[in-house]
């Protein structure tokens, strides 16, 4: 199948900005999915893959694993979409769909490892590019299993976080069964809390935003959190111990967790979703929750 010349922005250094990126994607096999990208979000991790924080970057990097777009052509053997379709691509194109975990529909866990959406290696090919290339481009194409289809009644636009930061804060709130009666504290407020707080006000559950900042506090009340817990104040952090059922830390870089212990109730569970660097944890290690498999995602 003829390879598809496609446009994006890609680093070509720790360093560098974003600059227009000429590549190709692969033409459709019979069970792939031909994308015209009409959004892409912004993830943290963009930011730490382009600059390197994570030491594996390989340049040229085109970032992007929260697209929405528009199917353009599909190969003989799909059967959920057809061309004109809204649909989105997160975090995961590929896996070994054999393993375990794979067959669980928690792909991000494949045994054999998965496939970023931008920086992996690229194992199907049919490109001149060893890596994977991600959404800040005009076209992708995805196998079906790893495309989602994107609801008529959304906003495509605005539904470009539920491929990565809304999957992240969803996935463990349900994991964990948070609902009604349940008080969740959302320590952070970038793009993971953000997403925290709307989901778990709208499970029903008393949300707490926990944060440094006065006004970030302001901000998650606007988003639905019912009251502000400000971390540095050492007076507040002591009466609200023993009082949370969960505790969604989304904060993305290495920190002291041993304050936000103290918050849980006994059996209660802290989540860590913040992509961190694990050497630089100052305390203990704890087990990290990934973004939702691919039976959590399917939401139409
Ligand atoms: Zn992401
Ligand atoms: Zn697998």
């Amino acid at each position: 199948m003829m390879a598809i010349n496609a446009q994006g922005y890609a680093t070509q250094s720790a360093t560098s900005e974003l600059i227009p990126f000429k590549f190709e994607r692969r033409g459709p096999r019979p069970g792939d999915v031909a994308i015209e990208i009409l959004y892409c979000g912004v993830c943290h991790s963009d930011i730490h893959s382009a600059r390197n924080e994570w030491g594996r970057t390989h340049d040229p990097l085109v970032p992007g694993h929260e697209i929405v777009g528009r199917v353009t052509a599909v190969g003989n053997q799909v059967s959920k979409l057809k061309a004109g379709d809204f649909v989105g691509v997160g975090c995961v194109v590929d896996s070994c769909r054999s393993c375990h975990s794979c067959n669980e529909g928690l792909e991000q866990y494949c045994d054999n490892g998965f496939t970023g959406t931008y920086g992996s290696e690229d194992k199907i090919g049919g490109t001149p590019h060893k890596m994977t290339l991600g959404g800040y481009s005009d076209k992708i194409t995805v196998e079906e299993r790893f495309v989602l289809r994107i609801p008529a009644n959304l906003d495509p636009a605005a539904a470009t976080p539920l491929l990565c930061a809304s999957i992240t804060a969803y996935s463990p709130l349900k994991h964990w069964k948070v609902g009604a009666g349940q008080k969740v504290g959302i320590i952070g407020l970038g793009g993971l809390g953000h997403m925290g707080v709307k989901l778990a006000h709208a499970m029903g559950t008393k949300v707490v935003m926990i944060t440094t900042s006065p006004e970030k506090g302001e901000d998650a009340k606007k988003l639905g959190a019912d009251d502000v817990l400000l971390s540095t104040n050492a007076d507040a952090m002591k009466e609200a111990e023993n009082s949370f059922d969960i505790l969604l830390n989304t904060i993305p870089v290495g920190q002291d967790v041993d304050p936000y212990m103290a918050l849980l109730k006994r059996d209660a569970t802290i989540v860590v979703v913040g992509a961190v660097d694990w050497s630089k944890w100052h305390s203990i290690h704890l087990p990290s929750a990934f973004y939702g498999g691919f039976a959590d995602r399917r939401i139409a």
